[in-house]
């Protein structure tokens, strides 16, 4: 279906500008052919992000059959909408609608473990950087107090940004190596600040995590590693996008960091919240939210009886909220006896009415804090509910490897596959 659309699309394009080019188009045709134009745009886009868990695992078979091992070649190129080359897997691991483990089981299952190494490693790379901000937790207290937010320009003149501005206000994505350029020249040749510009994607990315995001931005600005800031260059873009894009004499690529006198090495030990201890599993209540959606699962695995509910609020931005919504529907559609929340006021409906007595709720993460405040752990307590915020084994095993560079952490990735039984 998708290929049929691309090729659809390039025919009507091909077809637009032929027509245009002997000048025989009537206003009808315009119409016609600019309405399909963007009518197989939008399928192509809604293709890219499935909202089934069975398309997405489909989706994920698919590729590991087609693309995985040459991954590691292809993945720096952005090739455009739909971006075969690599998995799209991002809005479902942030939220862990698909978790890593059943990723990297499939991928695994399809080949050997030594030729899909740099894809293994990307997988984890999200882990490193959750775990690293769980020890290093005044980062993104800093970012979030410096509160900027810039006006993005509808146009900067600079190609290839105006588009990827776009393909990200319409889709909700960009290929890893955009975010890179697109940082980039948002630091170093417009001159913005990287919280500005990582506020940007945070509203805007349909796979947002806020610490890929904030120390992604980070790492490009030459806070991470330091004083190595990420220079996009023309020659580079032209090179892997596959000469659709050619900023020469555009960008900023002579840079001197502003980072000298800056360190990263306030780490805070990472605190294991306690395992779980159940009282009495027949009162037994899950909360899934962005921060687990799949958490659920483990729980099926031991075969222990629970009730359920999905906290969700709604996205200010339509795309994501769309996209959410769909989700939650699916989870829903596959689990009749779970309900929706979408407030604290309908979670606490739900735990009386249910007669929760011990509450699992996901472990949450630096960035990602929704239900562990003071607010809902005094009514929880005053309800006499134990609970716990669940940290799977995953990150569990992976987090107190996160303190220094990817490098080092990548050491522990054979042990921390074999503690996944992977
Ligand atoms: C400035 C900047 C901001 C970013 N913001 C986010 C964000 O908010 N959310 C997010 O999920 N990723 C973020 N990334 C990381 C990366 O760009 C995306 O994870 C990746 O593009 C997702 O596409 P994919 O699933 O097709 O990746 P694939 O190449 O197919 O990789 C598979 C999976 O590995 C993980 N992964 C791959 N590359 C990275 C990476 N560089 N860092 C962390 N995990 C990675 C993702 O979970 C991804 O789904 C950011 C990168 C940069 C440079």
């Amino acid at each position: 279906m998708l290929n049929l659309s691309i090729i659809l699309n390039e025919l009507i394009l091909s077809l637009v500008i032929g027509k245009l080019l002997i000048h025989k188009l009537t206003v009808t045709e315009v119409f016609i052919l600019t309405f399909s134009y963007f009518l197989i745009r939008e399928s192509d886009i809604m293709n890219m992000f499935p909202t089934k868990k069975s398309e997405v695992i489909s989706n994920l078979i698919k590729f590991c059959e087609t693309e995985l091992l040459c991954y590691s070649s292809k993945r720096n190129f952005d090739l455009g909408i739909p971006h075969k080359n690599v998995s799209k897997l991002s809005p479902y691991l942030s939220t862990r609608f698909v978790n890593e483990v059943e990723v990297l089981k499939i991928a695994v299952s399809k080949t050997n473990v030594e030729s899909i190494e740099k894809f293994i490693d990307e997988i984890f790379w999200k882990t490193y950087w959750k775990g690293w901000l769980e020890t290093h937790p005044w980062v993104y207290d800093e970012y979030i107090k410096s509160n900027r937010v810039q006006k993005v320009p509808s146009k900067t003149g600079i190609k290839c940004f105006d588009y990827w501005k776009d393909e990200l206000l319409n889709t909700g994505y960009l290929h890893n190596h955009s975010r890179m350029w697109f940082a980039s020249i948002w630091i170093f040749t417009l001159g913005y600040d990287w919280q500005s510009g990582a506020d940007f994607f945070a509203r805007n990315l349909i796979d947002f995590c806020p610490a890929s995001n904030t120390l992604g931005w980070r790492w490009v600005a030459g806070l991470q590693t330091l004083n190595k800031p990420y220079l996009a260059s023309s020659d580079n873009i032209s090179y892997f996008t596959k000469y659709r894009f050619n900023p020469k004499g555009q960008l900023n690529e002579k840079v001197i960091s502003k980072y000298q006198n800056h360190h990263n090495n306030k780490i805070v030990k990472f605190k294991q919240p306690e395992r779980l201890q159940l009282k009495n599993s027949d009162e037994l209540g899950i909360i899934l939210n962005k921060n687990d959606l799949s958490i659920n699962e483990i729980f099926d695995k031991q075969e222990l009886t629970y009730h359920c509910c999905l906290f969700s609020t709604d996205h200010e931005n339509k795309l994501i909220r769309e996209f959410q919504t769909k989700i939650d529907e699916d989870i829903l559609n596959r689990n009749k006896n779970f309900c929706l929340t979408k407030n604290y006021q309908e979670i606490f409906c739900w735990l009386i009415e249910k007669k929760i007595k011990n509450l699992i709720l996901p472990y949450e993460t630096v960035g990602n804090k929704i239900l562990n405040n003071h607010q809902f752990k005094n009514k929880l307590k005053k309800l006499d509910i134990n609970y716990v915020f669940y940290l799977r084994d995953w990150d569990r095993n992976a987090f107190p490897h996160a303190t220094k560079g990817f490098f080092k952490f990548k050491k522990n990735i054979p042990v921390l596959m074999n503690l996944a039984k992977i």
